[in-house]
Formats: structure tokens, sequence, C-alpha cells
């Protein structure tokens, strides 16, 4: 096993649990952490969530689960080869969309907007709500009672009025310090993999073409090393060939440029890497530019695609729609949902607002659709 650096998360060290409990006795804390996670609810229903394609239009785009894989798999390699604790790295990463809405960012933005009077939503907020709060596997606790640093690395950003909330691991958005490394590193390691996942979705969805990313100058430096070491190659496998070469690339990168910054930095601890002004994960001046291009690529070319456009136009009203059904009559809910938004009681409407934005929050692509077919279609089954 590697040695861990000293700026790296030990997890004889953790802050802990908010309930306490005895050590593992084969894991360690992250360990424990990261197989919480792998049975919980919310991760089993990521195979049903979109990432820019919704499920059922095909069967090889991403989901949040291969997503979800993809990230931790990344974040492990850079954790290793900086001598992180590659465990703390994997479960933050397997976390990190657990508190996705259905249809990915269109129904998060529904249901932000949704919630406008109610606090809003956000959807890393909500991880940390499933975590802390929602999954019920437990006798003695709620959620999944994770480690202080799992916590804190699913919480990547938090607006102020939030952060005075949620105590612990509120504090650094409140003090402006930066979170450990590994959380750190699950940033990037979930922007590597969707940057080039969602290149070979919009190709194999046909809404790119490869001509358009020639344009592309990272896509562009790899695609002619490949055409120049084979010729021959085309379609599906020379597509391949330039995205392993894009995310060996960026990875490399990542880890060669955060090395670099931390040996200048002279961080000795956890403590030192919190206080500095800046995060110290992170590419060099040279890949942020090809990285920033590759976004914007996406961006103009994909994202804002008329047909991806129709498919998140359509998602922003069955979010809102199921959203509005609910609030004004939370008796159309299950009972176990409905039961939630007595909360009223005590809170008042927002109380309600965030129990109905808990279930749909929860609900798979496909659920949603069919609680929207049960509720407005006169024909389908209650
Ligand atoms: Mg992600």
């Amino acid at each position: 096993m590697t040695v861990l650096a000293p700026y790296a998360a030990h997890s004889e060290h953790s802050r802990g649990r908010r309930h306490a409990e005895s050590p593992p006795e084969y894991r360690s804390e992250f360990q424990r952490d990261r197989d919480r996670i792998v049975h919980s609810t919310a991760f089993r229903r990521l195979v049903y969530k979109t990432q820019v394609f919704v499920n059922h239009e095909g069967d090889l785009y991403r989901t949040r689960l291969t997503h979800s894989l993809e990230v931790a798999q990344i974040a492990r390699t850079a954790a290793r080869a900086l001598k992180l604790n590659e465990e703390l790295s994997e479960a933050i990463c397997l976390a990190h969309d657990l508190g996705h809405t259905p249809f990915g960012h269109a129904g998060q933005d529904a249901l932000n907007d949704c919630m406008r009077d109610f606090g809003g939503f956000e959807h890393n907020l909500q991880s940390l709500r499933v975590v802390d709060d929602l999954e019920e596997h437990y006798a003695e606790f709620d959620g999944l009672n994770l480690t202080f640093e799992c916590r804190e690395g699913i919480l990547k950003h938090c607006s102020y009025n939030n952060a005075v909330l949620l105590g612990d691991v509120g504090e650094r958005f409140i003090h402006r310090q930066q979170p450990g490394l590994e959380a750190q590193l699950a940033n990037f390691a979930d922007e590597i993999a969707y940057n080039n996942h969602d290149v070979e979705d919009g190709i194999r969805a046909g809404l790119i073409s490869l001509e358009d990313l020639l344009d592309v100058p990272l896509f562009r430096r790899y695609h002619d090393q490949v055409q120049t070491k084979y010729p021959a190659l085309a379609g599906r496998r020379l597509v391949y060939e330039v995205l392993r070469r894009m995310i060996n690339h960026l990875v490399s990168d990542l880890i060669d440029a955060s090395s670099a910054r931390l040996g200048e930095s002279g961080v000795r601890s956890i403590a030192e890497v919190r206080s500095q002004p800046a995060a110290l994960i992170g590419f060099s001046p040279a890949t942020r530019e090809l990285n920033h291009a590759l976004k914007s690529f996406l961006r103009e070319h994909l994202y804002k695609h008329y047909k991806v456009r129709r498919m998140t136009s359509k998602a922003r009203s069955v979010v809102s729609e199921l959203f509005d059904a609910f609030f004004n009559d939370p008796g159309l809910m299950p009972d176990e949902h409905e039961a939630r938004t007595r909360l009223d009681l005590v809170q008042g409407p927002a109380g309600r607002a965030r129990a109905v934005a808990d279930y749909i929050a929860g609900m798979t692509d496909r659920y949603a659709i069919l609680e929207h077919g049960r509720l407005f279609d006169p024909s389908e089954r209650t």
C-alpha cells in the first residue's frame, strides 16, 4: 500500500461521524463510507437517471451510475499518484450525484424554479441531504452517517445562507476555506469524465460530428496523432482512440500540475491545505485552456442542440407539473411521502415544499414519466 502524504486525509484522524460508531474491524472509515454508498437506495436509482440523454433514448448512453463509476475511477488513479486517500476519493465520487433529480440539469433547474420561494433546490446540497437524512437503512440513525471528510467532499458548492444552517460541513464556506484535497480532486474527475463521455454520447446520438470536433484543439491534436499512427482507422474505434488519449492527457496533466503546486505551496497538513487562498488541485494553465475550449464546444454544439433542448423542455414541464400537483394537494402523493409533507404544521409551506422536492428528486426518469402519466393522463392507471 502507498504511504499517504501528510496532507492527505488519514482515516485514523477523521473528524468522525455525526452519530458515534465503533470503528470497522477490517476496513478503514472511508472504505465503510464507500460501502454504505454502494448499498444505498439512492445509488441504485442512478442507473435510471439521465446524464444528458434521457434513459429511454438508448441503452448505451451514460447514466448517472456509469458516470459516477467513471468519475471514481479517474479520481482513484490521481489520488494514488498524488499519495492522497484513494478510498475517500472513491467514496466522494460515488456519492457526488446521489441528489440529482431525474432528467439531469433540466430537472434540477425546473425543481430549483419551483422551490424559489422555499430556499431553492441545489443537487449537491441534495446529495448531502440524501446521505445525512433521507436514506432509511439503519436502526439508530437517519441517513448513512458518513464521515465528515466524505460529507464535506459531497458538498461542492453552497450559498452563505445554506452554509450557516449546515453546521460543520458549512463552515468552510463561511470562513472561505478550501476543502480537503480528495474533495478538490473529485471535482476535476467529474469534469474530465463528463466532458469526454459527452463527446462520445453526442457523436453516438448524431448531434455532433467528427468534422465539428476538429475545431476543438484537444480533440484535433489527438485525432491527428491517431490518424498518423493508424491511417485506415475510422468510425467508433477512431473516436475511442482519440478520447482515451484526451482523458489520459487531462488526468496526467492534473496529476503533474497538482503535484507541482503541492510542492511549491509547501503544505504539510490538511489544516494548511484548508487555509490556502485557492485550490491546489488543478490543471496547468495550458491544459486549462484546452479543457475550457472543449467545454465551450459542448455547450454550444451539444447542450444547446435543438434535440437536447426539446428533451430539456419536456423534462421541465414534467418536473414542474408534478411539483405543482403535489404541492397543491399532498394527498396525491403516496402515503409515506404525504406523511412527510405534514412537516408544514411546524415549518409552514417551506416544509411541505421540501417534502415534495425530496419526493421528486428521488424519482428516476422512468418513474417521473410514469407518475406524470398517472396524474395527468386519464387513460393511465393511477
Ligand atoms: Mg457528476
